[in-house]
């Protein structure tokens, strides 16, 4: 009798577990979440990853559940592989919905990738990840300053996104060589996807007006570990000057 009823206390419970696994949670507000990535990233640059969420439970109740309950950023950065996103945010498995491409562009797959992160995955936050040393910009760096590079047929059409953040840190900063505009170049390009995703999304454009969604830049210092934050203020500044702009895309849905 007692172990009938030990029995049953432990099927409930299971049970219980089980079932509140992917109940729909209320996941954390942005800002709550962007606390979360830094605090992550510093245990990272410490040494002091705790490697959460890799557990083999973890894995059971990623096959079991609806990743939309759980991944709390979308996270769009470069393919380089000096740039892991889950390690460098202290993250695991459904916490982080990421897009690695070169040169962290956003042209129309990128996009869709991202709308399907915001929007079905429902993160209420979207990381667009610069890294120092990137190569792809500093390819497209190299192009617009006049070197010849002999380049594979579908890169060109890849980096294409980069030329417009280029050229306009070399018109800004006429006075920089080369190699010094790099930096400027890597941080330019997070703004010119964060501008490219506003342009042609207008699903993410409404994600934000509506506070549903906050966009957040970053640059990563290979070297360091660390994310070093950008002006939280500019991705609104975009997002407004994108809304002026009669070329930007105004169909949420596909036809
Ligand atoms: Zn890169």
């Amino acid at each position: 009798m007692k172990l009938t009823k030990m029995l049953l206390f432990v099927l409930l419970f299971s049970f219980l577990n089980i079932s509140a696994g992917d109940k729909k949670t209320e996941k954390p507000s942005a800002d709550k979440i962007i606390e979360m990535l830094k605090k992550g990233n510093q245990r990272f640059v410490d040494g002091k990853s705790t490697f959460p969420n890799i557990e083999i439970s973890r894995r059971e109740l990623a096959a079991n559940s609806d990743q939309g309950n759980y991944a709390y950023a979308t996270v769009l950065s470069c393919s380089d592989s000096r740039v892991p996103a889950e390690f460098i945010f202290d993250a695991g498995i459904m916490d982080l919905f990421v897009i690695r491409v070169a040169g962290n562009v956003a042209d129309t797959d990128e996009i869709g990738t991202i709308e399907y992160g915001l929007g079905h995955v429902n993160t209420p936050v979207l990381v667009v990840l610069g890294h120092s040393g990137c190569g792809a910009v500093k390819a497209v760096n190299a192009v617009v300053h006049g070197e010849k590079l002999q380049l594979e047929s579908n890169i060109p059409p890849l980096v294409d996104n980069i030329i417009p953040a280029v050229s306009a840190v070399k018109e800004k900063h006429s006075d920089l060589s080369q190699n010094e505009l790099v930096p400027y170049a890597i941080e330019q390009n997070v703004w010119q996807s964060v501008n490219d995703l506003f342009m042609k999304s207008a699903a993410s454009r409404k994600l934000v007006e509506d506070g549903k969604v906050k966009v957040i830049g970053g640059i990563y210092d290979i070297a360091s570990g660390k994310v070093n934050w950008l002006d939280e203020n500019k991705p609104m500044e975009i997002l407004k000057a994108v809304n002026d702009n009669p070329q930007r895309s105004m169909n949420i849905y596909a036809e």
